[in-house]
């Protein structure tokens, strides 16, 4: 999605090229990227002119020599594309704007999620959409008021800086960008920031933007501004993109995580987290190291949940015995064991029964506590629940085949239930991957590299 200094560098352009020529005509083939009356978008356009074209956050205002001016929002994919022959139509053109010396301008929008409207020059900046949007980005924000108004807001910064009606200009590449530079975490909750860190934060964003700016925005997934020629900002960025790359400050890896629906990739060494509450979940293979980790954090001040533990608790549940009688004529877990050997899809029945009750738990264990908690999830993924987590860590285990096979009947299970489970192939959805080759003391030393 283009951010301000992306929309600023297609300003930039489309002020050189598309002034004061009269509009002919303007042809709409996605009427839903306009807001209000097709026809009155229509006519206020034709037979007026461009006069200049501003920015606003992320939005483009094409003031008219009449009293009116065309505000855009490009949203996801949306560009302009100017050429100088009627007929050379863009791929995704949705709505093409007819000067009257031949030329045209394409608005080219592959997914149509892009805004158009009309808007009165006196006071368009006095209506929504532009009155709701909070202050430039690129420009100094007074300071004070802003942390006033961030200690009231419990969210988390990632989510707070990309929120137009704070701060406006800043996406997902440049809020990334702002947060690596300024060493504080996108987990970290607005309302636990500094004065000092609102500082920062405001100063490096203001930074970075004016940065991108001169470089004319960068050229990630479909950005092109001026026909197809492209910025070059991405050269400089530090962290966007860059997962599983070294932090060049300390040399761990990137990491890439979900905030807000947003991906987000960030250096969990060097930034900083400021938050009342810290979610780690942990996971891994039977007999991979689990319960070891949870109770190394356990000293390390971590509140700790055990799934293995509160799922044989369960088993002391009258409600939950009752169910499984229902469902299942058996109400111990020996005899559901004894029956899932037999038949494999009872597991999946007795899981559907045990995920939604144990999710329950962990949202009221999450609601109830404070400071850094781990949860230990044997399915942590399969079941879905590494949304709940801020971080997650999965055991992979070397141990081989022997060691298990050692066990007797019961490792022998073990082994192959892990081979059908097959950890491996949720390596990318791990935040860290800790491997435990059975050496007690190897794997505390894997243990103790994590943040702290
Ligand atoms: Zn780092």
């Amino acid at each position: 999605m283009p951010e301000l200094p992306e929309v600023e560098t297609v300003k930039k352009a489309l002020n050189k090229i598309i002034l004061n020529k009269k509009i002919k005509d303007v042809l709409i083939y996605r009427k839903n990227i306009i807001e209000g009356d097709v026809n009155y978008f229509k006519k206020t356009l034709i037979n007026s002119k461009f006069t200049k074209v501003d920015r606003l956050g992320k939005f483009l205002i094409f003031n008219l020599d009449n009293d009116k001016a065309m505000l855009s929002h490009l949203r996801m994919e949306g560009k302009y594309i100017y050429k100088d022959n009627i007929n050379k139509k863009s791929e995704y053109a949705r709505i093409i704007f007819i000067f009257s010396d031949g030329t045209i301008l394409n608005y080219d929008d592959s997914r149509t999620f892009g805004y158009m409207s009309i808007r009165d020059k006196k006071d368009y900046l006095k209506v929504p959409p532009l009155s709701e949007l909070g202050e430039e980005a690129n420009k100094n924000i007074n300071i004070v008021k802003m942390f006033a108004r961030l200690s009231k807001d419990k969210r988390l910064i990632k989510e707070v800086l990309l929120d137009q009606h704070i701060i406006s200009g800043l996406g997902n590449i440049y809020v990334d960008e702002t947060l690596f530079k300024s060493k504080i975490s996108p987990f970290s909750k607005a309302n636990l920031l500094t004065k000092k860190d609102i500082e920062t934060i405001l100063k490096n964003a203001k930074e970075i933007l004016n940065l991108a700016i001169k470089h004319n925005g960068s050229s990630v997934h479909t950005f092109t501004w001026d026909n197809g020629k492209s910025g070059d900002m991405q050269n400089f960025l530090k962290v966007y993109g860059k997962k599983g790359e070294s932090c060049p400050n300390c040399g761990h890896d990137f990491k890439k995580t979900f905030i807000g629906g947003r991906g987000t990739t960030y250096c969990p060494y060097c930034q900083k987290l400021k938050s009342d509450k810290y979610v780690l979940g942990i996971t891994g293979p039977i007999s991979s190291g689990k319960s070891t980790l949870l109770n190394e954090l356990k000293k390390k001040g971590y509140k700790t949940y055990s799934c293995d533990e509160e799922v044989d608790n369960l088993y002391n549940d009258l409600l939950f015995k009752l169910e499984l009688k229902k469902l299942f004529k058996v109400d111990s877990k020996e005899e559901i064991i004894s029956l899932i050997k037999k038949d494999k899809s009872i597991l999946n029945k007795l899981n559907n029964l045990i995920h939604p009750i144990i999710k329950k738990q962990i949202v009221s264990f999450i609601r109830k506590n404070t400071g850094k908690l781990a949860i230990e999830v044997p399915l942590l993924y399969q079941a879905g629940f590494d949304s709940l987590m801020d971080e997650n860590i999965l055991i992979l285990t070397s141990k081989n085949k022997d060691y298990i096979v050692n066990r007797g009947e019961k490792g022998k299970e073990q082994f192959n239930l892990n081979k059908d489970l097959n950890y491996y192939q949720y390596k990318n959805k791990a935040t860290y991957i800790i491997y435990n080759d059975g050496s007690l003391i190897s794997f505390k030393k894997e243990i103790n590299k994590l943040p702290q």
